[in-house]
């Protein structure tokens, strides 16, 4: 019995159908291996989710601040044009190349703060996902001994409260 571990659900008062909200995740996340149609050599994974594993899903981590090579070549290029059309000579592409590839960088900072702004909102949005249990009777989650519970449809926002 391995539900005997598993706190009441507030809702219906039992703990028959309550699960670990982040070990049923796991189990519905799968990683198979498989071999392209076609292919010569090697083989390629895809995850899978079940749709309850879907809707359970940890809160997303805050990404970038990373300044690719994309970002840089495009504004490099948008730079040394307007650099080309404002003053038509070589010199303005090159002062134009200039200024986008720090344009670029400084749209990489900014990003970066964003990110780094978002950080501790999200750790805390994790470490209130990693106590949660999932009843599968009421479709919702909670958090053992508080009175709350939330449908599973609210827990992204329940998550960042
Ligand atoms: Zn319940």
């Amino acid at each position: 019995m391995s539900s005997q571990n598993a706190p009441v659900c507030p809702r219906c008062g039992k703990l028959d159908a309550v699960q670990k909200v982040s070990s049923l995740f796991a189990q519905g996340v799968t990683t198979v291996e498989y071999s392209p149609p076609g292919a010569i050599v090697g083989t390629s994974t895809a995850s899978s989710m079940t749709l309850l594993a879907e809707r359970l899903k940890p809160p997303k981590q805050p990404e970038g601040g990373k300044l690719t090579a994309g970002a840089f070549i495009f504004w490099s290029v948008v730079g040394g044009l307007i650099g080309a059309l404002l003053f038509r000579e070589e010199a303005g592409v090159t002062i134009g190349f200039v200024v986008g590839i720090l344009f670029a960088g400084l749209l990489a900072a900014r990003a970066d703060e964003k990110r780094k702004r978002a950080y501790p909102a999200w750790q805390k949005a994790i470490q209130k996902w990693n106590s949660l249990y999932y009843c599968g009777r009421d479709d919702g989650i909670f958090i053992p001994n508080e009175e709350r519970f939330v449908p599973v449809e609210q827990i992204q926002a329940f998550l960042y409260e």
